[in-house]
């Protein structure tokens, strides 16, 4: 009798050597770790949605062109009619969709070090060669030393995070719009927090006809219905439909943020007090003289406590309820360095409170 295979003799040796995303279990944990907004669904709009979301027919499949969705998403981002949309399952999918679909023999990805993680997953699950460009010590993108490396390797795509995580930081108008223009392949801004930056690429589709904006719904409070969009000109977006699952969005994602959406104005409202809290969480960091933080465009905040290891801080707020990202070990400029996500106001101050006790010993 043959032995039944095992995942050695059949699953590609890469994927053997690769470990899972690791998400670490939160239950009864203050959660400061994943970039979500903590305020919830407004407990006005709760009973409404539940009723939109009873009226659907989820016997049926979803509407496989998400044509509510992207009407809604066109009116609430400005997004012109001369662009296309696709829709992902959260945006790590259309990194992974773009990815699949510009991974031609010899064709590499090109990102900045240290930056989201999915960009060198997906090229590494993809087979495309990867080019990870150092960000300088202060996450600046080195401009010249980018173009070069550019020019060299001719990248069949790049990602940008604005802002970058992460470390927070936005890069300058110019630089994007030098790496946009010096690409032989194609630019992808990647927004996904848009809601607390400011930042806004989309005016650069007209003048850059390589570019494409990323952004996603998760950071705006919806993360649990995985919803990213990709913005770009109808001969890309048409290509990468073919790689897009057909179903990938649910019928109830897919009503439950049409409708949210029709309520913005209660995200918008979240969105500024998590601006707000930011500032707030900043200067609570301020105060302890061992804190060296960096300024940040997004819903979170890098820092690290000098003197003290990033992975023992990371423990001690663990003991003490609190989870954050620990970044130690992620990348050479991120030593010791933890990553805050802004919670609601009691939450940042059970953080620093907890943080107080660390430092303290
Ligand atoms: N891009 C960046 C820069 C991110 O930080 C994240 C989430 N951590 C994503 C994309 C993915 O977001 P989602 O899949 O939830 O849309």
């Amino acid at each position: 009798m043959t032995r039944s295979p095992q995942p050695r003799d059949l699953i590609r040796p890469d994927i053997l050597a690769d470990t899972a995303y690791q998400v670490p279990d939160a239950a009864g944990l203050i959660k400061l770790d994943a970039m979500e907004n903590p305020h919830g669904l407004p407990e006005a709009l709760r009973g409404q949605w539940a009723e939109c979301l009873a009226r659907q027919s989820v016997n049926r499949y979803p509407d496989a062109r998400a044509r509510e969705l992207k009407q809604q998403l066109r009116t609430c981002f400005a997004i012109g009619p001369g662009y296309d949309i696709l829709l992902g399952n959260g945006s790590d999918e259309i990194i992974q969709s773009l990815v699949l679909a510009l991974a031609r023999p010899q064709a590499r990805l090109l990102a900045f070090e240290p930056s989201f993680v999915m960009y060198a997953r997906s090229a590494r699950l993809c087979g495309m060669e990867y080019i990870g460009v150092p960000l300088r010590d202060d996450f600046s993108i080195p401009l010249d030393q980018a173009l070069q490396v550019i020019a060299e390797r001719r990248p069949a795509l790049v990602f940008v995070a604005q802002p970058n995580n992460p470390t927070g930081n936005l890069c300058a108008g110019e630089t994007l719009t030098a790496i946009a223009a010096a690409t032989p392949g194609l630019l992808v801004v990647d927004e996904a927090y848009h809601a607390f930056s400011g930042a806004d690429s989309l005016a650069l589709l007209d003048s850059h006809e390589n570019l494409l904006v990323m952004r996603t719904l998760s950071k705006l409070g919806l993360a649990g219905l995985r919803i990213g969009f990709l913005v770009g000109r109808r001969e890309w977006i048409a290509e990468l439909e073919k790689v897009r699952m057909p179903y990938n969005i649910g019928t109830l994602p897919q009503a439950g943020a049409v409708f949210l959406l029709q309520h913005r104005e209660q995200l918008h409202e979240q969105a500024a007090r998590i601006r707000q809290d930011r500032e707030r969480l900043r200067q609570g960091l301020a105060q302890f003289a061992q804190i060296q933080q960096w300024p940040s465009a997004a819903n979170f905040i890098l820092f690290r406590v000098r003197g003290l290891a990033g992975p023992a801080v990371h423990a001690g707020l663990l003991t003490r309820g609190i989870l954050v990202k620990s970044l130690d070990g992620v990348h050479p400029l991120l030593q010791d360095c933890l990553r805050v996500t802004v919670g609601t106001t009691a939450e940042n101050a059970a953080f620093l409170a907890a943080l107080a006790q660390v430092l303290a010993g």
